[in-house]
């Protein structure tokens, strides 16, 4: 662990800033894979809320850009206020980087997942660089991805995670999909 992290809940994503400092990440994270049976698994709709900010409504939508390495896998984009995620739909707001400390020192995003929806709600930060990936982070957990090794987009801190969705994160979202 490079930098500092957090992980919260099922799915939060750390980002220090490049202090270098390392600390151990504080993570909770569900138990094995999610596997999504309904077909409609494969789109989602991306809920922008009234409360990001330009610049990270602009990361979401670069986020799910990134996302677009999955063959099969696309997203509609709308701007609304949202307040929780409906079936195969994922609310993303935007948070201060006070409120997520408070989940923990480093965290930059944080996602919950609606399992029985298949739909989510991310609050993405203010933390720079990298907002993007951490957006692109938050929305593999929003659609039931995990935690994953060294070079993917899915790893858990900014020290190990890669710069963009990797051929092991479109495998591990094809390995949750029936
Ligand atoms: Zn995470």
């Amino acid at each position: 662990m490079v930098m500092r992290g957090a992980l919260l809940l099922a799915a939060t994503f750390a980002l220090g800033g490049c202090a270098g400092r390392a600390t151990e990440p504080v993570e909770t994270q569900v138990a094995g894979a999610l596997v999504v049976h309904d077909p409609a698994g494969w789109r989602y709709t991306v809920v922008l809320d009234t409360s990001l900010t330009f610049d990270q409504a602009e990361n979401a939508v670069v986020a799910t850009e990134m996302w677009a390495a999955v063959p099969g896998l696309s997203f509609d984009l709308q701007s609304a206020a949202c307040t929780a995620g409906d079936a195969h739909t994922i609310c993303v707001q935007g948070a201060t980087n006070e409120t997520l400390e408070k989940m923990g020192d480093g965290v930059a995003g944080s996602t919950r997942r609606d399992e029985a929806h298949d739909g989510a709600v991310v609050l993405l930060g203010q933390r720079l660089p990298y907002a993007d990936r951490i957006a692109a982070h938050e929305l593999g957990h929003a659609m039931g991805l995990v935690h994953a090794g060294e070079g993917t987009i899915m790893c858990a801190t900014s020290g190990c995670a890669a710069l963009t969705v990797e051929a092991a994160d479109v495998a591990q979202f094809e390995s949750t999909r029936d």
